[in-house]
């Protein structure tokens, strides 16, 4: 087998000490890799780069692909730049992997049974990060979502159940609410779900959804959703396996991919060879099977479990009565090291198909559709509280081809019919229709505009109210 070559970047604080315990394990299970080390991290941020990594190492990166990184400490103020966050973005990793699973009873958990794969959309949804104060009271976020964004998370979701034989992939998404965006994300869930039969698909509601996952984890395999609720629900996940320092997270682009631990650098353990290298050593099994070397990711694994079955743990799982051995980060490695080749007998061994890598593929983009602009919502920041007033300044803008439907605050519709309990702020949404039905022309919306000058309206935005191959594509005023 031909070596491949991965980028290693030993980190802050424990990092160091976990990672040179994890290749060794990695490299005594007979890993065909060659290591290029770059620095990243607490030296590089103070030295005066914001963004914690020099130019020459994001070369290295980009040319071997694979990066195993272990955690890195990000200095306190100074306008000092997420690396993790950057590197996700300038690599389009766009899938955010991470399995939680239970090592009981050896390690304590409230969950005996959990065994759960948080899929997690990384790249848009409110973490692009587009954000503006409109008026006085009122500041915004755009959530983003992509047809490609939901295609590629999602696919990857059923391809890594049909790789790791698991059985079932739940979608999380709020589209009772959300319905262009995380219905988009649902949709795209229901198609791509039919490509694969043979594995159950299923889609809740994210709050039930996640109170259940919090109470019985044990009725999920797979779970995919966007970014922000993957955001939260893989680190409640995390916590409830009993095993936040156990759990590793890759994050895989279509070109690039970087394998971690989920913990951070745990600064007051540094240099004290006591830290359990485990979730590194979870990321770097993920990175061997996503190299296809998968039959040493199983041997790692295997002996991982084998040792922790043994009672062969790290002070911060070591409990009296249920532990043998209080073992340091090295020692915790070399018995790893004696156990490889063998299987755990009382926690499930593992077995990974052989030199299958994924194959996904690039995203086609759709024939585009039948698109007709029918309508504008003009945005005003008026200090007024009375939306008939309101209403009543705002019709002075229409014309005989556009005129005023409706006036909400916060989403909720004030006008016409409005409840006078209806708390409301500076900011509305006036949207505007044609006055015949059909279309309107992006001239109405000028002319619009043109003439909320002329009647000293502060308009903030607008936005066009589209319909796509006939169908309306974009949300009602709550309560229309
Ligand atoms: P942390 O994960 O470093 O530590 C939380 C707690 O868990 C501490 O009590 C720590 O001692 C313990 N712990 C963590 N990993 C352990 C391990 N492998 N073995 C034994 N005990 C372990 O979180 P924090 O204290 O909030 O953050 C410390 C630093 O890490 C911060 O600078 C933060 O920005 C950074 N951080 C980095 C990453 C990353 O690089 N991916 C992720 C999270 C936090």
């Amino acid at each position: 087998m031909s070596k491949q070559r991965i980028t290693v970047a030993k980190g802050d604080g424990i990092g160091p000490e976990i990672m040179d315990a994890t290749l060794k394990v990695i490299m005594a299970a007979g890993a065909q890799i060659e290591i290029d080390e770059i620095e990243v991290g607490e030296k590089v941020y103070l030295s005066g780069n914001t963004s914690g990594i020099a130019k020459e190492s994001w070369d290295i990166i980009r040319r071997n692909k694979v990066f195993l990184k272990a955690p890195i400490t990000t200095p306190q103020g100074g306008g000092y730049k997420s690396l993790n966050v950057t590197t996700r973005k300038f690599l389009g990793l766009y899938a955010n992997v991470r399995p939680c699973m239970s090592f009981h009873p050896f390690v304590k958990t409230k969950h005996p049974d959990m065994d759960v794969v948080i899929i997690r959309e990384n790249e848009e949804d409110l973490y692009a990060g587009i954000e503006h104060q409109q008026t006085d009271e009122v500041v915004q976020c755009l959530k983003l979502i992509s047809r490609p964004g939901c295609e590629k998370i999602v696919r990857y979701a059923f391809e890594y159940a049909k790789q790791y034989g698991r059985k079932k992939v739940t979608c999380f998404t709020k589209d009772n609410i959300m319905k262009q965006t995380d219905g988009l994300f649902h949709k795209v869930f229901d198609e791509i779900a039919k490509e694969y039969p043979e594995i159950e698909n299923e889609h809740w509601i994210i709050d039930i959804g996640a109170a259940k996952l919090a109470d019985t984890p044990e009725a999920f395999d797979v779970v995919v959703m966007p970014n922000l609720y993957g955001d939260v629900l893989s680190d409640v996940a995390a916590q409830i396996a009993g095993s936040v320092g156990l759990a590793g997270s890759a994050n895989i682009g279509e070109t690039c991919a970087m394998f971690e631990a989920i913990h951070g650098s745990a600064p007051r353990r540094a240099g004290q060879n006591v830290a359990n290298p485990t979730g590194l050593l979870q990321g770097a099994i993920m990175m061997l099977n996503h190299i296809g070397q998968n039959d040493v990711a199983e041997k790692v694994q295997n002996a991982l479990l084998k040792t922790i079955e043994d009672g062969i743990h790290t002070y911060d799982i070591f409990e009296e009565g249920v532990s043998k051995q209080k073992v340091s980060t090295s020692e915790f490695a070399d018995a790893i090291i004696s156990n490889l080749g063998k299987k755990p007998a009382q926690l499930k061994p593992v077995s990974y198909a052989k030199g299958s890598a994924f194959n996904l593929p690039k995203y086609t983009p759709k024939a585009p559709a039948k698109k007709d602009l029918v309508g504008v919502d003009l945005f005003v920041h008026w200090p007024g509280k009375n939306p008939n007033e309101l209403a009543t300044l705002i019709q002075k803008l229409d014309n005989e081809n556009v005129k005023l439907t409706m006036i909400t605050n916060r989403g909720i519709k004030v006008w016409p019919d409005g409840f006078e309990e209806t708390f409301c702020t500076d900011h509305w949404r006036c949207r505007f229709k044609s006055a015949k039905g059909g279309t309107i022309t992006k001239q109405d919306i000028v002319t619009l505009l043109q003439k909320s000058i002329d009647f000293n309206i502060d308009s903030i935005k607008t936005e066009n109210l589209y319909a796509f191959d006939g169908v309306d594509a974009f949300s009602m005023g709550q309560g229309q």
